[in-house]
């Protein structure tokens, strides 16, 4: 399942990756660009924009979520599109959206502080960022929400 979220949703695109969904970030412009991307890449359409909810029927899934706070937001996309899975947490670059790699040790050495190397064993990349993740690197409160949300 592939997401697009407009530009109201900057927060819950990046929750929406945390979680392991492919979520593309519009981050402004013509609601037609919008709309073009989300059809010729197969995506769903998150929007806080009411108009764009009832103008945008053209074979496209809207979804207008209703709600400001992200656990609010995340509940609602959970209960709508049925997202279930969270085999795919952590996989992916929050801030860019692209899929993580696993790398070794010795690649990461010098770009993450020496006591993280020391005490960690796996660790994940992203090409695009240059950005290294490791189990812990995402904070206890993004897991715990996650956990909270996904598996009551
Ligand atoms: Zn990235």
């Amino acid at each position: 399942m592939k997401l697009i979220a407009d530009e109201m949703l900057g927060k819950l695109s990046k929750w929406l990756r945390f979680i392991g969904y492919d979520t593309e970030y519009f981050s402004g412009g013509p609601d037609a660009e919008l709309l073009l991307q989300a059809k010729s890449e197969g995506r769903i359409i998150l929007t806080r924009d009411y108009e764009l909810f009832m103008n945008s029927k053209q074979g496209l899934t809207v979804v207008f979520i209703r709600f400001d706070k992200l656990k609010d937001q995340l509940s609602q996309i959970k209960n709508e599109l049925n997202l279930m899975n969270l085999s795919e947490k952590f996989q992916r670059c929050s801030q860019c959206n692209r899929t993580l790699s696993s790398v070794e040790k010795d690649f990461v050495k010098g770009m993450i502080p020496p006591y993280i190397l020391k005490t960690k064993d796996e660790f994940k990349y992203c090409d695009h960022c240059r950005k290294v993740y490791w189990s812990g690197s995402h904070s206890k409160h993004i897991n715990d929400l996650i956990e909270e949300i996904f598996n009551e």
